[in-house]
């Protein structure tokens, strides 16, 4: 799920820095037209055993939360939707709206290390 196209963390290593040729930061207003159950469950098949909606590839997935609120829409969505996990994938402490959604077992936060700079 592409909850944007860039990222200002700007990491030298990352794909980013040769795949996107936009110097802007691109994010979806209409992430609601995608969090609906068709859509899910076509996104869903046939790529793991098991249901998995990831984010972040193309964005950090929390690096902009406090001016989205994508995971509190996201959260809301799937804490209904048990057998399918969704990924967010971040280098952020930009949790506030995240904390406040409360924690369901099917949402999953992968945090990877940042240098100290
Ligand atoms: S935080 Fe992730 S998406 Fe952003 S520049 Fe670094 S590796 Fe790329």
């Amino acid at each position: 799920m592409n909850l944007g196209m860039g990222c200002t963390y700007d990491c030298s290593y990352c794909f980013l820095q040769g795949y996107l040729n936009v110097h802007g930061i691109i994010i979806p207003y209409n992430i609601d037209d995608y969090l609906v159950d068709d859509k899910i469950v076509a996104s869903t098949k046939g790529f793991f055993n098991y249901n998995r909606i990831g984010s972040g590839e193309f964005t950090d997935s929390l690096i902009f939360d406090d001016l989205t609120n994508f995971s509190k829409k996201i959260i809301n969505y799937f804490k209904h939707k048990k057998n399918i996990y969704f990924e967010f994938k971040t280098k952020s402490t930009n949790i506030h709206t995240l904390l406040s959604c409360g924690g369901t077992e099917n949402i999953v936060i992968a945090w990877s290390v940042n240098a100290k700079k």
